[in-house]
């Protein structure tokens, strides 16, 4: 059982809009287990669209369509798939009252072409669309693909696939399966280091199987295991994440789709009621915007420093100059002194400090992305570690304010 998905629209091939639609669908079907082996993307072309749909209906066993169902001449869908089943398109008659009623209301005349978005393709089930006009459609062909086919405004597609087509497909094909996922997030390893890890779990994935996805400073695997139960799902989770983690499991930080590092540490504190300060130098205030992103970061964090030039991390933080001269401000040196005297200024039980070159031109002679990162606490001997981060300016910042995090994380582990 595969399905693809198709969107039509000639302003996504002239790059005007994205298509947003073939992402949720996708994400919904993997949902219900439904295997997605194609994505299409096709203009408003009577000709072209029937070519893509006779391919997928081919070479798969749902087809699923957004777009083109409105009224305007350039709204094919429908007709396109009728005409590839041989089929007529019927009138639905409470969806018809509905859009005479919306003309009568607005005093607007109705056009003849508005009809069009009451109809459906004949043994079909006709989709209501609770936020719009053009009802969607739903083809079971016992003899080839079956064809969904859903509104192109994403609010309207949104509706009708979670309210009316997700129930229709799960009772149509998910049988006794019973789907979870599980997604897991690592910092502090790259992409490709964490599949060498897991090189041979990965070749030999089938129940649960595991989808690495490489973000921005963060990696995360997707479990996602179909047992007859969940109880069995779970249990299979837990088997698959023991191995993993046996491997790489200093890196893991958390779970879940709705979950950060920054989360993740602020909880940590929250939970522990310790407090936590920063004094940022090249980041420039992000760490503490991380922090005071997180809801409830005001029980753990009472302020902090931006000491962006040398005078002010002397007049603010108490840094002799001479310390600074000597050293440099892209020092270990520099980087404990504004830790330390930030938590004894704030009495705070952590405080982590970032000192570095952002680039693009070096500083003191170091190369953009020489950063050194600070954590003083009141029970630890102070840390400074100096890391070399890659890329653009605003690449070495974020990756700067992460790592900030990921040193936290550990000291609170321990
Ligand atoms: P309408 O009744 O509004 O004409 P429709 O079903 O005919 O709806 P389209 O005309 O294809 O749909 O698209 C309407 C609008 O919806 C597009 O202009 C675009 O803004 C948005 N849209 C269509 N398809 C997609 C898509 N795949 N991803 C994101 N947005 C889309
Ligand atoms: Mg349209």
């Amino acid at each position: 059982m595969h399905a693809e998905v198709i969107a039509v629209g000639t302003e996504m091939l002239l790059g005007e809009i994205t298509d947003t639609n073939s992402q949720v669908i996708s994400e919904g079907l993997a949902d219900l287990g439904i295997n997605v082996y194609y994505h299409s993307l096709v203009g408003d072309n009577e000709a072209r669209m029937t070519e893509v749909v006779k391919l997928a209906a081919s070479r798969s066993d749902l087809v699923v369509i957004s777009g083109g169902l409105g009224p305007t001449a350039d709204d094919l869908t429908k007709q396109v798939v009728a005409r590839y089943l041989k089929r007529d398109l019927v009138v639905d008659k409470a969806a018809m009252h509905k859009i005479t009623a919306f003309f009568k209301k607005r005093k607007r005349e109705m056009t003849p072409n508005n009809k069009i978005q009451a109809m459906y393709v004949q043994g079909a089930l006709s989709l209501p669309n609770e936020v719009g006009l053009a009802v969607g459609n739903y083809y079971q062909d016992p003899n080839g693909a079956d064809f969904l086919l859903l509104p192109g405004p994403p609010h309207e597609m949104q509706s009708m696939f979670e309210k009316t087509a997700k129930p229709l497909l799960a009772k149509q094909y998910q049988g006794q399966q019973v789907l979870n996922s599980r997604l897991l997030r690592f910092f502090g390893i790259g992409e490709s280091n964490l599949v060498t890890k897991l090189a041979d779990l990965i070749d030999e994935q089938a129940n649960p199987t595991i989808a690495p996805y490489a973000k921005e400073n963060e990696v995360t695997l997707r479990l996602t295991a179909a047992g007859h139960s969940d109880a069995e799902d779970a249990r299979l989770l837990d088997e698959l994440e023991e191995k993993i983690t046996d491997r790489v499991g200093e890196y893991l930080y958390g779970y879940g789709e709705n979950n950060s590092l920054p989360a993740v540490v602020v909880n940590k504190l929250r939970q522990r009621k310790l407090t936590l300060s920063a004094s940022e130098s090249l980041t420039g205030g992000s760490f503490q915007a991380a922090v005071t992103a997180i809801p409830g970061a005001s029980e753990i964090f009472p302020g902090g420093f931006v000491t962006y030039a040398a005078e002010q991390k002397e007049k603010l933080l108490g840094i002799p100059a001479d310390l600074i001269e000597k050293n440099g401000v892209v020092s270990r040196k520099t980087a404990i002194a504004m830790a330390e005297n930030t938590r004894d200024l704030l009495q705070t039980d952590f405080t982590v400090s970032f000192t570095g070159a952002a680039g693009p031109d070096p500083l003191e002679g170091k190369p953009a992305g020489t950063v050194w990162i600070g954590l003083a606490g009141k029970n630890m001997v102070t840390q400074a570690k100096l890391y070399h981060f890659q890329y653009d300016r605003q690449r070495v910042r974020n990756s700067a304010v992460m790592t900030g995090f990921g040193m936290l994380n550990k000291a609170l582990d321990k």
